[in-house]
C-alpha cells in the first residue's frame, strides 16, 4: 500500500493532526491503493503561506524556463504512460483504454500550456502625448486548484498548466478518490525543475477544500466538481478573489427524423456510457421525435447490452446510481435494460436505459453521474429544443441530423456552453474554451488563460523631457 504525504514548503509531510484516509480499488475494495493525509484548515493555511513565499522564484522565471519545466514534466509523464495508466485503472476504475486515453492527453495539455508561457502578452494603446499606454499581465500570486476524481490527471493539468505558465504558485487540493494520481502529477513537475516552494499538494476532502476556498492568501480559486460544491465555493471565495467554476451537467442529445439511426445510437452510447457514465459532459438525456423514437431506442439498447463497463469510482457512486434506477421506476419511467449491480465486491453496475421519462421527473432533471440514460419524446423540433433547454444545467448538448439549417438553429438556441453537431456530448479539444453557459467563468484555454491566471496592469509612459 502506498503511503502518500502532503507537499508543503518543499517538504513531504503528514497532516498536522496525523489523520489519514485510505483509498481502495473500486474493482476490488479489499485492494487498498494507499493511505493519505486527511488535511485540516491548519494544513491548508500552512500550504498557502509556504506557496506565497516560495513562488517568488517561479514568478521571476523567464517564459522560456516556465515552458521548459512544463514541457519536461510532459516528457516524464509520457515516459511513464503505461505505469500511470495502470495506477489510474487501479485507483479510479477507468478501463485500460480510457486510462490510456487520459495518460496520453495529460502531457499534451502540459505541452500546450508550456507554449502559452511565451504568449502571455499585453497590448499597446494610442496615447495623447506621443507616449505609450500599454498593458502587461502579472501572475495573480497563489492559485488554489480544487479538482474532482473523474479525470485525475487531465483536469489538474488544465489548471496547474496555465497557472504555472503564467508564473503563479499553486495550492493543489485533489479529490480524495484519486490522491495517488495527483501525487504523480506533482512529482513530475518537481522532477522537471519546478521550484518545490511553488506548489503545495494538500490531500483531503470537503474540509480541506473549503479551507482552500476561504483562504485569504489564495488570490484565485479554480474548481471543477459538482454544482453543489461549486456554489459553496463561490459563496466562500468572496471578492476580490476570483473564482472559476466548472460544474455538473444534464446533457441532452436531440435526434431528428432524418438522422442515420445507427450513427445516432453510437454517438449516444459513447457519450452516455464512456467512463461508466461518470463524465460531466456525459449524455444523460435522449430527446427523440416520434418517427424515430422506437427504432433509436432499440439500437441504443442493443449497443448498451454489449458493453462491459469499468466499475463506478466509489461506493457512494454505486449507491447513487442504484438509487436513481429505483427512483426512475418509482416515478413511472420504464426501465428497458440494465441498472443491476453485478455480483462481487467491486462497484460494477450494468448500464441502464429508461424510456417514458417526463420533463418533471428527477430522472430528467438531476445529474446522476452514473450509467443511466433517459429517453424523452418530443413532438417536433421546437419541442425538442424546448425540452433540451428545460434544465438547471447548461454544460453540453448535441443534435444528430443531416439538416444543416436545423443543426445551426439548435447550436444558436441551445442554452449550453458546448454544442456538438453529429458528435457525442463528451470529448473536447484542448485549444477551445470549455464550460457551461451558466457558470461564472468558463475554463480558460488558449490566450484567454491570461485573464483568469493573471492581473492586467496598465502602464502610462510619457516621453522624457
Ligand atoms: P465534488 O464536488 O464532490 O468534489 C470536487 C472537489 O471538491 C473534491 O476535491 C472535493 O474534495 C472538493 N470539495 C467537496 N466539498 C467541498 C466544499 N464544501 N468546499 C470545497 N471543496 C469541496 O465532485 P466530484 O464527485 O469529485 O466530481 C463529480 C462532479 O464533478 C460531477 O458533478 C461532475 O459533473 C463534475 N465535473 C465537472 C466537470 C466540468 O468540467 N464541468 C468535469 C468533471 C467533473
Amino acid at each position: 500500500m502506498h503511503r502518500g504525504l502532503n507537499l508543503i514548503g518543499g517538504q513531504w509531510v503528514p497532516a498536522r493532526s496525523g489523520a489519514t484516509f485510505t483509498r481502495e480499488n473500486p474493482a476490488d475494495p479489499d485492494d487498498l491503493v494507499g493511505e493519505f493525509p486527511e488535511s485540516a484548515p491548519a494544513d491548508v493555511r500552512e500550504a498557502a503561506e509556504a506557496v506565497a513565499e516560495g513562488a517568488a522564484e517561479w514568478a521571476a522565471a523567464t517564459p522560456d524556463r516556465r515552458a521548459r519545466v512544463l514541457g519536461d514534466a510532459a516528457g516524464l509523464l509520457e515516459a511513464r504512460r503505461a505505469e500511470l495508466a495502470a495506477e489510474l485503472t487501479r485507483e479510479e476504475g477507468k478501463s485500460p483504454a480510457e486510462a490510456a486515453a487520459e495518460t496520453s492527453r495529460t502531457p499534451l495539455n502540459l505541452r500546450y500550456y508550456a507554449a502559452e508561457a511565451h504568449r502571455v502578452a499585453g497590448a499597446v494603446h494610442p496615447a495623447d502625448d506621443g507616449g505609450l499606454v500599454y498593458t502587461w499581465h502579472e501572475p495573480v500570486g497563489v492559485v488554489g486548484a480544487i479538482t474532482p476524481w473523474n479525470f485525475p490527471l487531465n483536469i489538474p493539468s488544465r489548471k496547474l498548466g496555465p497557472a504555472l505558465a503564467a508564473g503563479n504558485g499553486v495550492v493543489f487540493k485533489p479529490s480524495p478518490i484519486t490522491p495517488l494520481l495527483a501525487q504523480r502529477l506533482v512529482e513530475a513537475l518537481l522532477e522537471a525543475g519546478l521550484p518545490a516552494g511553488a506548489v503545495a499538494l494538500v490531500h483531503g476532502g470537503a474540509e480541506a477544500g473549503a479551507a482552500v476556498a476561504a483562504e485569504r492568501r489564495i488570490g484565485a480559486v479554480t474548481f471543477t466538481g459538482s454544482t453543489a460544491t461549486g456554489r459553496a465555493i463561490h459563496a466562500a471565495a468572496a471578492p476580490p478573489r476570483r473564482v472559476q467554476l466548472e460544474m455538473g451537467g444534464k446533457n441532452p442529445v436531440v435526434v431528428l427524423p432524418d438522422a442515420d439511426l445507427d450513427r445516432a445510437a453510437r454517438i449516444i452510447v459513447k457519450g452516455a456510457f464512456g467512463l461508466s457514465g461518470q463524465a460531466c459532459t456525459g449524455t444523460s438525456r435522449v430527446i427523440a421525435l416520434p418517427e424515430v423514437h422506437d427504432a433509436l431506442l432499440e439500437r441504443v439498447v442493443k449497443l448498451t447490452q454489449d458493453l462491459e463497463l469499468g466499475p463506478l469510482a466509489a461506493a457512494f457512486q454505486l449507491d447513487k446510481t442504484l438509487d436513481y434506477v429505483r427512483i426512475g421506476q418509482e416515478e413511472g419511467a420504464e426501465l428497458v435494460t440494465g441498472g443491476q449491480r453485478l455480483p462481487g465486491k467491486g462497484y460494477f453496475v450494468t448500464p441502464a436505459v429508461f424510456t417514458g421519462v417526463e420533463p418533471g421527473m428527477r430522472l430528467a432533471r438531476e445529474e446522476i453521474f452514473g450509467p443511466v440514460l433517459a429517453f424523452q419524446r418530443a413532438g417536433d423540433f421546437e419541442q425538442a429544443l424546448a425540452l433540451a433547454n428545460d434544465s438547471d444545467y447548461g454544460l453540453a448538448s448535441a443534435i444528430v441530423t443531416r439538416d444543416l439549417g436545423r443543426a445551426l438553429a439548435f447550436a444558436r438556441k441551445s442554452r449550453t456552453g458546448l454544442v456538438k453537431i453529429n458528435q457525442p456530448t463528451t470529448g473536447m479539444a484542448m485549444n477551445a474554451p470549455f464550460g457551461g453557459i451558466e457558470q461564472p467563468l468558463k475554463e480558460q484555454a488558449g490566450p484567454a488563460l491570461t485573464h483568469f491566471y493573471t492581473c492586467e496592469k496598465t502602464v502610462y509612459l510619457s516621453p522624457p523631457e
